[in-house]
């Protein structure tokens, strides 16, 4: 099914037909104790704003009983909606089923562990009402293990902002609020939610951060540990990849491949040509096996672009998804 499909579905579970401006959406894996919380501080904010809003609970398989509290919120406020999962499919899928039912103007989007505070959601409104596409929390007061969680987050903010040139300090805060168009054209897949602004880059946003608050865990414990940090790395390369060369995939394998296959086939015309005529034994060159090898690997790597290009036009084709995004036509 494809997004405007699944996107179809997903309203036409809501009977009103009303405009709301802000939906919330909260992934929730196993946050039992601070879900109450969650709500008292949520309600202190949300009616505050003057606007209509919907808050939308993603159950992620929680076993710990998360589902009766939320049940329990629902039933409390109807602007509480909550999806539950079959099983546990982690915070993407999560976040991807919130933006799917989510009717608002303005997504925000935030961790259910209290660490996130709803006090600053009015601050990423304001920004947003100045025409941004993205506003990013920024934890500039994190609270969080050194080693284990901040060092590499570091490492990874730094390389994503030089790789993708979009400049946020910190893309691992869930608190980012979202304009519908960013929500409804990006596929997230994996781990990627945590660099939205960067996949939507492809489309041309405005991205602006602010400062937010940060508070360490009270209840429950995080469900990430620094083997995140070797998945992270793999989501960086993909996230290139689909930035720079989605459209072109020749572009980057055939370039590899020429690169390699030459090297491989020069170096072994003069491995022959000294076979042939200064009768030098080509059974000691270690650099006949490697240039052989090179002449392989450069034309699997070729091959591997065709298939790329194929498999790019395949997927724009059957998808439907357009290779453009249009901000408004004036006809
Ligand atoms: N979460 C989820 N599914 C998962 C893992 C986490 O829905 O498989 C939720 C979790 O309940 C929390 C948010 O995602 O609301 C962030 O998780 P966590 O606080 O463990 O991450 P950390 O803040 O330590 O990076
Ligand atoms: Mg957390």
């Amino acid at each position: 099914m494809s997004k405007n499909q699944r996107m179809a579905k997903a309203s036409s579970f809501c009977d009103e037909e009303e405009e709301i401006y802000l939906s919330v959406v909260i992934p929730v894996y196993n946050e039992k104790q601070s879900l109450e919380h969650l709500y008292e501080n949520l309600n202190a904010v949300l009616p505050g704003i003057g606007k209509s809003y919907e808050v939308i609970l993603i159950d992620d398989g929680s076993n710990d009983g998360s589902f009766i509290e939320l049940k329990k919120i629902h039933e409390k406020n109807n602007n509480y909606k909550i999806i539950r999962f079959r099983k546990n499919f982690g915070q993407t899928p999560a976040m991807s089923a919130g933006f799917d039912y989510a009717r608002g103007e303005v997504i925000i989007t935030l961790d259910a562990d209290l660490q996130n505070d709803p006090k600053d959601i009015p601050l990423l409104l304001e920004k947003m009402e100045e025409g941004y596409d993205i506003v990013s929390g920024w934890r500039a007061n994190r609270q969080d293990k050194a080693i284990s969680r901040k060092l590499p987050s570091r490492i990874a903010n730094w390389l994503i902002a030089k790789l993708t040139r979009v400049h946020i300090h910190d893309y691992g805060c869930t608190l980012k609020a979202y304009s519908r168009d960013v929500v409804k054209n990006v596929e997230l897949y994996g781990e990627m939610h945590r660099y939205i602004p960067a996949v939507a880059s492809w489309m041309g946003i405005n991205v602006t951060e602010v400062k937010v608050n940060h508070h360490s865990r009270k209840f429950g414990k995080s469900k990430y540990g620094i083997s995140r940090t070797i998945r992270v790395i793999l989501d960086i390369i993909t996230i290139k990849y689909l930035l720079s060369y989605s459209q072109r995939p020749i572009q980057i394998f055939g370039l590899l491949g020429l690169f390699t296959g030459t090297v491989g086939l020069i170096t072994t015309i003069y491995l022959i040509i000294m076979r042939l005529f200064f009768q030098m034994s080509l059974a000691d060159r270690p650099l006949f096996t490697l240039s052989i090898f090179m002449i392989f690997i450069g034309v699997q790597l070729i091959t591997m672009g065709i298939l790329a290009e194929l498999i790019m036009r395949t997927y724009h084709e059957a998808s439907g998804k357009p290779t453009y995004a249009v901000k408004e036509i004036i006809d």
